[in-house]
């Protein structure tokens, strides 16, 4: 035998000695338990990441990738509070006009969500996804076929309103993650941009003075145009405290809608019908939504 075989046998001895014994099989309850354990841990973590897939052209100087990113993380700051809420798969892709989410699904059953912005103009992407994300939510989830999704709704300028709360409370939130976990370490310096944008958006807002006398201006005009975005702002910044104070309040904007199409639906019933509709750990919620907005439950 020469050195090098008995030197072979020598390491085959060691290892034998030091290798950690094969694991014995598992009994059933125990592997049953592992099991559990396991579906559990993915489910939780298929709860913490939407599933969002981005379409490969039209992103400018951004990577589908790092957009992608982009909205995951946005997506994930509401989300993180829907514990209870399903959600279906979300596909998203550039168009050049204008941010929208479609009322109806696209293929294979997955929301579907336009994006404008593009290059590396991450706060602003950020700031439409948000939005969009809000959309997706009030109209897309869990028995998302009985939820009235259609133009001309006479209080569609509150989700438009909540909609543009969803992406200055994103942003905010951004700013504070951003600076420890942002998706790529380099990124982190994105983060007071977040905080910036959000702060020119709602700047406008301080210069309507006392809100109820405003809004009692503004509503009439709200009915008939949902999507003015200087009007939206302004009830956007009276809400955003609330939803900041307690984001739990993100899953009561998926109980909106449910009630009767009635195109001339005064605010104050519309209100009532989505207390009605929502379980009752998220009522004070929006009974808070609606003292805002001077009505009373
Ligand atoms: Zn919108």
């Amino acid at each position: 035998m020469n050195k090098i075989a008995a030197g072979r046998r020598v390491a085959v001895r060691i290892r034998k000695r030091f290798a950690p014994p094969l694991p014995r099989p598992m009994k059933l309850p125990t592997a049953a338990v592992f099991l559990f354990a396991f579906l559990l841990a993915a489910q939780v973590y298929a709860r913490r990441a939407p599933d969002i897939t981005v379409a490969p052209a039209g992103w400018g100087l951004a990577s589908a990738g790092e957009v992608r990113a982009v909205f995951v993380s946005a997506a994930g700051e509401i989300w993180k509070f829907c514990s209870d809420t399903k959600l279906g798969g979300i596909s998203v892709f550039h168009r050049d006009d204008h941010p929208q989410t479609e009322w109806e699904r696209g293929a294979g059953g997955r929301i579907v969500i336009g994006i404008a912005a593009r290059d590396r103009h991450c706060a602003q992407m950020a700031f439409q996804f948000a939005h969009e994300f809000c959309h997706a939510l009030v109209a897309h989830s869990n028995d998302w076929r009985r939820k009235w999704r259609e133009e001309g709704k006479p209080n569609h300028w509150l989700e438009e309103s909540l909609c543009e709360t969803a992406s200055l409370f994103t942003l905010r939130a951004m700013a504070r993650s951003w600076q420890t976990s942002a998706p790529d370490r380099e990124w982190a310096s994105y983060a007071p941009e977040f905080a910036k944008y959000a702060q020119e958006r709602m700047a406008a807002s301080s210069r309507v003075g006392a809100f109820a006398p405003w809004f009692r201006r503004n509503e009439a005009a709200m009915r008939r145009n949902p999507s003015m975005e200087e009007k939206n702002v302004v009830v956007a910044a009276r809400l955003l405290p609330i939803f900041e104070e307690d984001p739990r309040g993100w899953e009561a904007v998926t109980f909106m809608n449910l009630g009767e199409h009635d195109r001339r639906m005064p605010l104050s019933r519309f209100l009532a019908e989505w207390h009605r509709n929502c379980p009752p750990r998220l009522r004070e919620f929006v009974a808070r939504v609606a003292l805002a907005l001077d009505v009373r439950l």
